[in-house]
């Protein structure tokens, strides 16, 4: 699977596939519980109403907790939980 989207996903309308492209995330796979981050690099995050919520970045004092993205560790791209399908 190649999913290198290094673009901006808001760049000028072109890459409006990409934005609707859905990613499903099985989280019972240690794999991909490992490979995708809160946006500060914790596995710990768990799906909350609409978004993601981050235990590891709630005990620290000022992170905030309530994610809209996830991290790829993969590639480094920052995925709209818009895009996210829980399995
Ligand atoms: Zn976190």
């Amino acid at each position: 699977m190649s999913r290198t989207e290094s673009h901006s996903p808001r760049a000028d309308g072109s890459s409006t596939e990409d934005r609707r492209r859905i990613i499903r995330i099985d989280r019972t796979d240690p794999i991909q519980r490992m490979r995708w981050r809160c946006p500060n690099n914790h596995t710990t995050w768990e799906p909350t109403n609409s978004h993601a919520y981050c235990a590891s970045c709630a005990r620290h004092v000022g992170l905030d907790p309530e994610h809209y993205e996830l991290l790829d560790a993969r590639t480094g791209e920052r995925v709209s939980w818009a895009r996210i399908e829980l399995e």
